[in-house]
């Protein structure tokens, strides 16, 4: 698609308009349907680049306008891709990145890193500014330093006008609150903690994020790609149990002549606590897939059978991060 196509709604008709909500406190109207960039670095796979570009483009088109992406994902690559992809369309877009996650087990949460990482990524998102950054994957860095250093050093970079808004992301549901209780945040991202596997979102963060004020990003609707028909990847930490039960129910899901992924976006867009539910994307049949779960009601016959599926392995989490930054049961 070329760029000259973007702002022409030329099959805008297909779908529903788009939804926005504001983030939390923030001034932020963010598109219900976001669009996760980690698949633009290959972390689902090889992603080819031009179909990367047209499903940015395509997604744009259609009113989403919420963005996120790391310096993790692809190591460089997502956020590259993305820039690219973004071209004089900057202005139309809410554009979250990260700091402190740059590899697999490579973490540096310090005041020095978060003002060179932000500026590495303004120059892959060839941009003078980001909307929001966050502090990427918390509960691996050292609590006391994410509230002492990395959140005061992005709420410099903030006052500097580099980054609009300030948040954190991670697995452990606790932490974030513990962290975001000492240092204030304007967003925080969750992620495989609301969807149709789990909800304890909706219990453990909700209630504390809406008391302060705070807008939440529930990210990875498909469990990383577990509730698809190809399965999620090798790296994926969820039991084996898990990834069988999903399998299951996309079966089932095809045996009725629908998707499992649909289904499941669904689910979570149904989530009106949250401000975006962002869904990891690098095809524009994906975007098509996705905007027309948007527009579709669930079947709530084939939701409740999917969700008996998936009953036996609901609520299961994995540890992540350091030992004192797991969730312990109250
Ligand atoms: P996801 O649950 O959104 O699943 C993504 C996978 O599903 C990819 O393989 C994608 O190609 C595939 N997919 C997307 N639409 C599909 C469709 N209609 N049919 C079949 N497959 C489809 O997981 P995710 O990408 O990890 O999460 C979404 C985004 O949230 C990420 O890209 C990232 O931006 C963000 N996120 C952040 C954190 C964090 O900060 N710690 C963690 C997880 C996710």
């Amino acid at each position: 698609m070329s760029r000259a196509t973007v702002s022409g709604a030329s099959s805008a008709s297909l779908f529903p308009p788009m939804e926005y909500r504001r983030l939390g406190s923030t001034d932020l109207e963010v598109s219900v349907l976001g669009f996760g960039a980690s698949p633009l670095g290959g972390v689902f796979g090889d992603a080819e680049p031009s179909d990367g570009e047209r499903a940015v483009h395509l997604a744009i088109e259609h009113g989403i306008n919420f963005f996120d992406v790391s310096p993790y994902y692809g190591l460089t690559l997502a956020e590259e891709r993305l820039g690219h992809a973004l071209a004089g369309l900057r202005s139309r877009v809410v554009l979250a990145t990260k700091c402190g996650r740059y590899g697999a087990d490579e973490f540096d949460f310090s005041a020095k890193r978060v003002r060179q990482s932000i500026e590495e990524s303004l120059g892959r998102l060839r941009t003078d500014h980001v909307d929001l950054i966050q502090a990427h994957d918390v509960e691996f860095g050292d609590a006391q330093q994410i509230v002492e250093e990395t959140i005061p050093a992005m709420r410099q970079l903030q006052q500097e006008g580099k980054a609009r808004y300030v948040g954190i992301t991670g697995y452990p549901l606790q932490v974030m609150m513990r962290i975001a209780a000492q240092a204030p945040v304007d967003s925080i991202l969750s992620y495989c903690r609301y969807d149709l596997l789990i909800d304890d979102l909706d219990t453990a963060l909700m209630p504390f994020a809406e008391k302060h004020g705070i807008g939440v990003i529930n990210a990875s609707p498909l469990h990383m790609g577990v509730l698809t028909e190809r399965g999620a990847p090798a790296w994926h930490p969820a039991p084996q149990a898990v990834h069988e039960a999903g399998a299951k129910a996309a079966q089932l899901c095809r045996a009725r002549g629908f998707d499992l992924s649909e289904l499941a976006l669904r689910w979570c867009l149904d989530y009106s606590r949250v401000a975006s539910t962002l869904i990891g994307m690098s095809k524009a049949s994906h975007v098509e897939r996705n905007l027309r779960a948007f527009g579709t009601p669930a079947d709530p016959e084939l939701v409740r059978d999917v969700k008996a599926i998936l009953e036996p392995v609901a609520n299961l989490v994995w540890p992540s991060g350091r030992v004192e930054n797991q969730d312990r049961a109250e």
